[in-house]
């Protein structure tokens, strides 16, 4: 009269039912590890932007290029008379003139020598002004 042990400790199950079923698992069965798309497709080599899909390109019809005012006289438009001039450039004297004149002064060139940079272009600021309405557009400071 005594049952017999069951197959597992502390599970009462009847005996003679072989095993349980596996329960039904909440996530179907997927295998893990998709087919992982590489990065950079195949077939495209080395340059992915002549294909045209994420070029991002920000140039601008306009002839707005990035100005930099500096010894050379700059193609731009004329904020007073909104005309399209090439600047008029001046060289002045300016602070960066003065320190090479002091430079000059303390290394020993005191005879005249110190009076180069105001001949020089070079250390000279640059003023860029309309040739329209002599309008000064910018100032290239080399300090
Ligand atoms: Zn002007």
């Amino acid at each position: 009269m005594s049952a017999p042990p069951p197959p597992y400790p502390g599970k009462g199950q009847e005996a003679g039912y072989p095993a349980q079923p596996p329960p039904p698992q909440a996530y179907p069965a997927q295998p893990y590890g998709q087919p992982a798309q590489p990065y950079g497709q195949p077939g495209q080599p080395g340059y992915p932007q002549q294909q045209g899909q994420t070029t991002v390109v920000v140039a601008q019809p306009a002839v707005t290029v990035v100005q930099q005012f500096r010894e050379s006289p700059v193609h731009t438009r004329c904020p007073h008379c909104q005309a399209e001039v090439v600047t008029a450039t001046q060289f002045e004297t300016g602070s960066f003139t003065w320190i090479i004149c002091l430079v000059l002064c303390i290394v020993g060139c005191d005879l005249g020598c110190c009076f180069i940079p105001f001949c020089v272009d070079g250390c000279k600021d640059v003023t860029h002004s309309c040739p329209n309405c002599k309008t000064v557009i910018s100032r290239y400071n080399r300090m």
